[in-house]
């Protein structure tokens, strides 16, 4: 939401996993064409820390195999403390949570490594009611994002896939294809990561 995004950076962990270091460029592209499309539209935003109902309400956010990658390294080697239990427990009853599992307190405990999907969604002039999906009930006041940086976010996200840099790339992405690489972020079987959360002590 920031309108100066700045690319995350963890140099350890970088180093040694190489997937990381290209999940934080395709966040970091994904920022700057979310921050780009907010310059041009001009509007206020409505989004602010604390404000979470969409965290609720949408029950059908994409995650790829390299984000869940990344939300999994995160949640197992960097969370701590309350955040990491309270992170643990919903994850363990998340088909009953009735909202996502990385909710705490209002505000997302997985932020720095949180889906393109999630970045992406930002909505202008009001806040959110409590149950409102703006993309249906005001898609106006949706923040289209930038379609240039976007495909870019995608067509590196198939590099974690194998797919040589070109017209495929551009293909998959253009058509659509892409997309099927991903799952929904609230059907996924998260008890296996609570179970590796647990393995260590916070
Ligand atoms: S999308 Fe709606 S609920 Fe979510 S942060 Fe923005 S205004 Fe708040
Ligand atoms: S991952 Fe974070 S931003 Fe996305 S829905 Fe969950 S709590 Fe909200």
């Amino acid at each position: 939401m920031s309108s100066q995004p700045a690319r995350p950076r963890f140099p350890d962990d970088e180093k040694r996993l190489p997937w990381l270091a290209l999940l934080l460029e395709i966040q970091f592209i994904t920022n700057q064409g979310v921050a780009a499309a907010i310059k041009a539209d001009g509007r206020k935003l409505a989004c602010a820390r604390g404000c979470a109902s969409c965290c609720r309400s949408h029950t059908d956010i994409p995650v790829y195999p390299l984000e869940l990658m990344g939300i999994t390294w995160f949640a197992v080697e960097k969370l701590e403390g309350e955040s990491r239990e309270r992170v643990r427990q919903q994850l363990l009853r998340h088909r009953d949570l009735g909202n996502c599992p990385f909710l705490v307190d209002e505000a997302c405990a997985i932020h720095p490594l949180r889906p393109m999907a999630c970045r992406q969604f930002n909505v202008f002039t009001t806040v959110c009611e409590a149950g409102e999906d703006a993309f249906h009930t005001r898609r106006g006041d949706v923040l289209n994002p930038d379609a240039k940086r976007k495909h870019e976010a995608l067509r590196e996200m198939l590099r974690h896939h194998g797919v040589k840099e070109g017209l495929e790339r551009r293909r998959l992405v253009e058509t659509g294809e892409v997309h099927r690489l991903a799952q929904s972020l609230r059907e996924m079987r998260w008890e296996s990561l609570a179970a590796r959360m647990g393995q260590r002590e916070s």
